[in-house]
């Protein structure tokens, strides 16, 4: 399960900025995961609670927006929506899309006490 990974990734993340400017507690943790990232939400969850056990993001809210996912779409020439990695372009069907946002997975912010 390659989300205990980014679990983990994350955790880092927030120790180091704990580090940097002074904090010992996470009250919420802010992510951006794109609708077509390879990320399942849900195991982030589950990751997230059994990674901050113990340390300074335990029982931290997990907060999880999820962009939308665009790409270009080459026969149109134009940028559409689309819901999941493989799908048409909603506008001619065609399949030949270059994904431009909505990939990504990052920590957005987090809320400190
Ligand atoms: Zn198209």
């Amino acid at each position: 399960m390659h989300e205990m990974a980014l679990c983990q990734g994350i955790l880092d993340i927030i120790r180091e900025r704990a580090a940097a400017d002074g904090f010992s507690r996470v009250a919420v943790v802010r992510l951006s995961v794109g609708a077509l990232s390879h990320v399942d939400p849900h195991a982030l969850e589950f990751g997230f609670d059994v990674v901050t056990r113990g340390g300074l993001a335990e029982g931290a809210a997990l907060l999880i927006d999820r962009p939308r996912g665009q790409a270009f779409c080459m026969a149109c020439s134009t940028t559409v929506t689309i819901p999941a990695r493989g799908e048409p372009c909603p506008d001619c069907g065609g399949h030949q899309l270059m994904v431009v946002a909505g990939d990504e997975m990052r920590v957005v912010e987090l809320e400190v006490s």
